[in-house]
């Protein structure tokens, strides 16, 4: 193909800086502090939101390549989670001096969000100095907590989720070893089982109850709430509970009500109609005689992953300032309306503290373009064309700024009455070849031409995205982003170097998988969402890294296998004291043997017949003996390598 550069390439109309690209993408914004640009245009992370540390990212990408890590890769930040924490606790003992609430706070993380060992490991750990707990939603989930949580002390263990003989039996034996472990009723069958073990063990087991809450919950898990969400007791079923509690002589068990209005809640407004619901109910409850002492404001707290601080999706037009505040000024202003005690806010906040932490770095592989056919001279010279084409060279020569979207139909049509030319045989391929051309080079010409205008009309607004390049990138996104493929979720995506360079291509990225979902086309920008992203030119033999940021939530472990693409691998690295950073640990990615056996190969078996197929080649005079035993040491070293594509050597 014969190229041109793309307008938006020669038209540099000045000097590029570090600050138009932190401008271009948004990095202060939904960045809030973590992360930054520093002079030498390499991302950067701070972890506490200040300079005490600052970590360059392709510095470490480096050190990563140094020792044969290659991407794609998910570097964590542990540092980040202990910030957040703070900030959480922070935001909620300062509110409850503000308001004189006198309950106290305890945030439990609900290990669903990110279970990886190591995160939950450093949840607890951050989280010591504020008694901060844990959330579990299954019984696998409740053995690594039971097991990890030894020196619990009086931090709460909150067990959500459907509960089985065995998961409550889990519960029970828990708080024999000392836990505070509260099992929350979902459904009414979980107390029989709740109150058979406690007899059995002879415990007085801690409970809680689950409303299904009138208000109806927001965004995309807003079936969590309302009458008809999957979990909970209706009001009529609390009442009941009560009832059995008081018959067996436990009314005192019931310590905890819990409500979960969804995840990533975007609007305030929610939060505060449901928290003054379970509010009341929780001081309806202590007035027909139950000892509460927890009140649970379940997850939702959102990110601001669009950097908007808007009612959309990805954003939340709330801090978690605010969130704190109207939490504890709404339970605190109905118990004292009732003259009760403040109880004990606990909330399951998950995305709001893991999100930030974990960066996914990946490598472009190549690209490919749109914008650049070129019409050459003599495609342009007096000759008999087809009628449609010559309304190609006619639409190609006219195009003018003043009638941009007549052009525009004009080649359209033109270019599709080729096609339907070609396939009924009267159009040759040389021909079409022209056509592509004329076509493709016309919209370039619209393109920038309307570029230049006050307001683009809104039938060319697609052709920047339409002419945007493709940038191959090393990773799956079903494996490392699957909330963009499968809700849509915005997550901010950017170069990770070259920021003190004009990015002047667009383009749109695809992974590795040979699937067409495999595609991101929606992108963090200033109104809304952008169909593209601004990237710098792809040189072939040079490491270009693009990431996405604030993955730390869902994202790893909802993944799927989707083409036996892994695990990445992922790294852990921590500020050091003189201002530098540290590899903590590293989390080697899954290999090929490691996902076929999950599949269910034999890789032992599989092996073995290679080597006879080889045998047989070599007998059969197709391969020499040399190049039978190359055969099998290549595909045993493969087997035992990175699922995702490697640098050469
Ligand atoms: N608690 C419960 C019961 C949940 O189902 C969830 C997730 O949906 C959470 C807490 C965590 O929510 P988030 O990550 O939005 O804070």
């Amino acid at each position: 193909m014969t190229t041109e550069s793309a307008a938006i390439e020669t038209d540099a109309p000045r000097e590029w800086s570090v600050d138009d690209s932190i401008e271009l993408y948004r990095t202060d914004a939904w960045g809030k502090g973590y992360f930054g640009i520093n002079a030498n245009g390499h991302v950067v992370v701070r972890p506490d939101t200040t300079d005490r540390h600052v970590i360059d990212i392709h510095e470490v990408m480096e050190g990563l390549q140094a020792r044969d890590i290659c991407a794609p890769v998910v570097i964590r930040f542990s540092d980040i989670l202990a910030h957040r924490l703070r900030h959480l606790h922070d935001a909620f003992a300062r509110a409850m001096i503000e308001n004189d609430y006198r309950g106290g706070y305890l945030a439990v993380y609900p290990i669903k969000v990110n279970q990886q060992r190591s995160v939950v490991e450093a949840v607890y750990r951050f989280g010591g100095p504020f008694g901060f707990g844990l959330e579990v939603g299954s019984k696998p989930e409740l053995l690594a907590v039971m097991a990890l949580t030894g020196d619990a002390g009086d931090r709460p263990i909150i067990c959500n989720g459907f509960k089985d003989d065995s998961y409550i039996e889990a519960v029970i034996l828990a708080s024999m070893l000392g836990r505070r472990i509260i099992p929350v009723v979902e459904n009414f069958d979980e107390l029989a089982l709740i109150l058979k073990h406690s007899r059995r063990h002879d415990v007085r087991p801690s409970i809680g109850v689950r409303i299904k809450l009138a208000a109806e919950g927001a965004g995309r898990w807003k079936e969590s709430a309302g009458a008809k969400s999957k979990f909970g007791l209706f009001i009529n079923e609390i009442v009941e509970l009560m009832e059995v509690l008081a018959g067996a002589g436990m009314q005192d068990c019931l310590e905890l009500v819990h409500c979960h209005p969804g995840s990533q809640l975007h609007d305030i407004r929610r939060i505060k109609d449901t928290v003054s619901e379970l509010a009341h109910v929780y001081a309806e409850l202590c007035g027909m005689g139950a000892k509460l002492k927890y009140i649970d404001v379940g997850g939702g707290l959102g990110v601001d992953y669009d950097g908007s601080g808007s009612n959309f999706s990805s954003s939340m037009n709330y801090s978690m300032e605010e969130y704190a505040a109207d939490i504890v000024y709404r339970i605190g202003s109905v118990c004292n309306a009732k003259g009760l005690p403040h109880p004990i806010i606990v909330s399951e906040s998950g995305r709001a503290i893991a999100a930030y932490t974990s960066v996914l770095v990946f490598n472009v592989l190549g690209s490919s373009a749109l914008d650049q056919f070129r019409v050459r001279d003599d495609d342009l010279l007096h000759k008999t064309l087809p009628l449609p084409i010559s309304d190609l060279v006619t639409a190609y020569r006219d195009v003018h700024c003043d009638r941009l979207v007549e052009c525009y139909h004009d080649a359209a049509q033109a270019y599709e009455q080729t096609m339907q030319g070609f396939g009924l045989g009267f159009i040759d391929l040389r021909q079409r070849a022209l056509a592509e051309r004329l076509f493709w080079a016309t919209c370039v010409r619209i393109r920038d031409l309307a570029g230049d205008l006050d307001e683009v009309p809104s039938e060319l607004e697609g052709l920047r995205a339409l002419l945007s390049d493709i940038y191959f990138c090393n990773f799956s996104i079903f494996q490392s982003l699957p909330d963009s493929w499968a809700i849509d979720q915005l997550f901010p995506i950017m170069p990770l170097h070259r920021l003190d360079e004009r990015p002047c291509r667009e383009a749109v990225l695809v992974d590795i998988t040979c699937d067409s979902d495999g595609q991101i086309d929606h992108f963090v920008a200033e109104q809304g969402i952008r169909r593209t992203l601004s990237v710098h030119p792809y040189v072939t033999g040079e490491d270009y890294y693009l990431a996405a940021f604030l993955v730390g939530a869902y994202q790893e472990t909802l993944g799927d296998l989707h083409n036996l693409f892994g695990d990445t691998h992922v790294v852990h690295i921590r500020g050091d004291d003189d201002g530098g950073w540290r590899i903590e640990e590293v989390v080697q990615g899954d290999t090929a043997t490691e996902l076929l056996e999950y599949m269910q190969f034999n890789v032992e078996r599989l092996l073995t017949q290679l080597e006879q197929d080889c045998e047989h080649a070599m007998r059969e005079g197709r391969m020499s003996l040399e190049q039978g035993r190359a055969l099998r040491r290549f595909y045993a070293s493969e087997l035992r390598g990175y699922t995702y594509l490697e640098p050469e050597g």
